[in-house]
């Protein structure tokens, strides 16, 4: 039968993958493999004999010389790819980075498949937002705290109006910005642009490579959030930002592993 197997490979520390998903990747035969995907996890759960393809691609918003480097390999390339294999009769696993549902592209796939009445699985698994909240000690939506919690990203500036700028610094639910390390100046700006609408109880979270040995958190008032990208310049990708009055609670309840047995480098397909 002809069928693509979507795996979500959780955010970055390999045992964070789902038991159905080792099942399917001990099986497979070809794995188109995304960036931001452990490598552990092929090291450790696929066989031997699959074929690993490295389709790593960056934003669809990334330049045209980018899209014609064949590092950056563009959304009909894969599909192409994987609709090859898929048509071959090959069992074929799509490995994509935390959870394959959120800020992925998966439905261009699924779109792709229906067209050639290929089947496919969907596994679910850990996304950023979530495995950073537990590797931080941040509930994201801690009673009294919050009683929501939002994932955003910002594809192309002007995504976000500015109502809406205004909404996120009242709300009480914890917010979560996806792929927008790139952008922490403008989104900061944004939201402190009106002072009055800063809540002194709410913290800003820069939480880089969570869920590996290298995660660092970075915190601060919304106040000085600005003064945070001044003194640190640069976050390591992959990163994201948590905003409320959630990450009050990391001080308290952070915590440390010594259940790592993975090295302290390579965390990631790049
Ligand atoms: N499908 C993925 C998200 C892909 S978008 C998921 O569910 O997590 C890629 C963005 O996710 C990155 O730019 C970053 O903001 C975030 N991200 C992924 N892995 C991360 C990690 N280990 N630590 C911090 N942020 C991460």
């Amino acid at each position: 039968m002809k069928k693509v197997i979507f795996i979500s490979a959780g955010p970055g520390d390999p045992d964070l993958i789902t038991i159905k998903a080792v099942y399917h990747l001990r099986k497979s035969e070809v794995i188109l493999v995304d960036r931001l995907v452990s490598p552990e996890i092929l090291k450790k759960y696929s066989n031997s004999k699959r074929k690993i393809i490295y389709v790593g691609k960056r934003s669809t918003y990334c330049s045209s010389s980018r899209n014609e480097n064949p590092l950056y390999l563009t959304q009909k390339k894969i599909n192409d790819i994987m609709i090859y294999h898929a048509l071959q009769g090959k069992y074929v696993v799509r490995l994509k980075g935390g959870d394959v549902s959120i800020f992925s592209n998966i439905m261009d796939e699924l779109i792709e498949l229906k067209k050639y009445d290929i089947s496919y699985e969907i596994i679910p698994g850990v996304t950023a937002a979530v495995g950073a909240a537990a590797y931080t000690g941040i509930p994201l939506t801690a009673r009294g705290y919050a009683s929501s919690v939002r994932f955003i990203t910002l594809h192309d500036p002007n995504s976000i109006r500015q109502d809406q700028w205004i909404e996120f610094m009242k709300t009480s639910d914890t917010l979560v910005f996806y792929m927008c390390i790139q952008k922490l100046d403008y989104i900061f700006d944004k939201l402190i642009m009106n002072k009055r609408n800063i809540y002194t109880d709410k913290l800003v979270a820069i939480v880089e490579q969570a869920t590996t040995p290298m995660q660092k958190v970075y915190t601060s008032s919304l106040y000085n959030c600005k003064e945070l990208i001044r003194k640190e310049k640069k976050f390591l990708s992959p990163s994201l930002v948590i905003i409320g009055k959630t990450v009050n609670l990391h001080r308290k309840f952070k915590w440390t592993s010594d259940l790592y047995f993975f090295p302290k480098k390579n965390y990631f397909v790049s």
